[in-house]
């Protein structure tokens, strides 16, 4: 008998038991109310990115909420909001020139969508198309579901989804089908901008495409006078390999969208970077030019101060040695799995690994994803794999013995459904 009424997310409770209640966290590890330590491998839904509770945030959250709580960010400013704008745009790629908070990575993607139509409208030249590709996913409102891929998950919303054009997904050898795509779409000369996720498609089943695509994206839009918009809300804080996964193509998008790894993972909080032409065309003194949008919780103080120390950890710890050596790691792992005919598909891309195991029917509906979860859930692993793809993308912080335990309930795993008993 289920007596909570607590309703959770992507969650079917008609066929999942009671919820087990975490009483803490620490580094790479969820502590149950029986004392089991789960090994974090998806870090909390891709947010915590140096591990849970890293002492230097929960002590900025502490001074913090000491001096403040939310503070409404029209009329007036904050210092946590101001040094960390001042942060964000010295670490991004050239171009980002300003800041727009908000409190989500959907939020952020929402308002990367409105800046770009607002940049057309406001210089007069109307454009309203969005590019996008598939297989991509921007988050769960009914703008950011209507840019991401359709299926299941939002078959009830699609009367209210809006049309963007897709792109087909840059496949090995398939590039080219990509970029004349786009080319076409572009020609129209309607296309205010391409969103998309640099490097990584990460809830379409962490597809994988190489850095030159991206490049090649951008010098068709520039070419077209439309505008990049880099979701890095996912591929953001070192995930990838890089502090941004845009850096590895050399492109400097019109527009980024951070959220997920920005406080470490410990507040929610979400920037949306722009140019300067981009804020330049919404500044006049003419009113009906404003950038009409704002979130309650724009710019939260204690959030705010959080993201600081996550910056000043980057500065002053060796979270890039610590990254490169979680993605060597990871494809060592992977590397044993080459050739196995249990899986296809290994992929890597920094610190995010991921294979799909060889099922004759994959697609997320198909229960081979909820098997799969109890194993590792038994095993003390939290691994939510996408359907039949397993991905690992652990908090920097997870040592070589959890990453062996880990792949070894993987391979364990892959023989268990091999043999029929999973
Ligand atoms: C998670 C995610 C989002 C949505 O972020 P929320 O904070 O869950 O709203 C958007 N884009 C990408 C690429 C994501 O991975």
């Amino acid at each position: 008998m289920r007596t909570s009424p607590v309703w959770h997310p992507f969650t079917q409770h008609a066929l999942e038991g009671p919820m087990k209640r975490i009483v803490s966290t620490e580094g790479a590890y969820l502590i149950d109310e029986d004392g089991a330590r789960i090994l974090d491998a998806i870090s909390s839904w891709w947010v915590i990115t140096h591990g849970h509770r890293h002492p230097a945030i929960m002590e900025a959250i502490r001074h913090a909420s000491e001096t403040y709580d939310q503070i409404i960010f029209a009329e007036f400013t904050h210092a946590p909001a101001e040094e960390l704008a001042g942060g964000l745009i010295g670490i991004a790629p050239p171009r980002l020139k300003h800041v727009f908070y908000s409190d989500s990575g959907s939020t952020a993607v929402e308002v990367a969508l409105k800046m770009a139509l607002g940049f057309f409208h406001n210089i007069g030249t109307p454009r309203s198309r969005i590019c996008v590709l598939e297989h991509g996913y921007h988050g769960d409102t009914i703008g950011t579901m209507s840019a991401g891929e359709r299926g299941v998950f939002n078959a009830a919303y699609e009367p209210l989804l809006f049309a963007v054009d897709r792109l087909p997904f840059p496949e090995a050898g398939r590039e080219q089908e990509t970029l004349d795509t786009f080319e076409v779409f572009c020609a129209s000369g309607q296309v205010a901008a391409l969103l998309v996720e640099p490097l990584v498609l990460g809830a379409g089943g962490m597809k994988i495409y190489p850095p030159a695509v991206l490049a090649e994206l951008k010098r068709i839009a520039e070419r077209h006078g439309s505008l990049v918009i880099a979701d890095e809300v996912m591929t953001g804080w070192g995930r990838t390999g890089s502090l941004f996964a845009c850096e590895q193509a050399g492109i400097a998008p019109d527009i980024l969208c951070t959220s997920k790894g920005l406080t470490g993972g410990a507040l929610p909080l979400a920037a949306t970077l722009c140019s300067a032409e981009i804020f330049n065309a919404h500044l006049s003194t003419d009113r009906r030019k404003t950038f009409f949008h704002s979130s309650s919780y724009t710019a939260n103080p204690i959030a705010c101060a959080a993201a600081l120390a996550n910056l000043e950890i980057w500065k002053t710890e060796p979270v890039g040695a610590r990254v490169e050596a979680l993605a060597a790691k990871q494809e060592i792992h992977l590397r044993r799995f080459e050739g196995d005919p249990r899986f296809c598909s290994i992929r890597q891309a920094g610190t995010i690994a991921a294979l799909d195991l060889a099922v004759p029917v994959g697609g997320y509906l198909s229960d081979v994803g909820p098997r799969l979860r109890a194993f590792f859930r038994e095993r003390r692993l939290l691994i939510r794999p996408l359907g039949n793809v397993i991905y690992m993308m652990p908090p920097y912080c997870v040592t070589e013995a959890d990453l062996d335990r880990a792949y070894g309930a993987i391979d364990e795993a892959a023989s268990a459904f091999a043999a029929g008993r999973l």
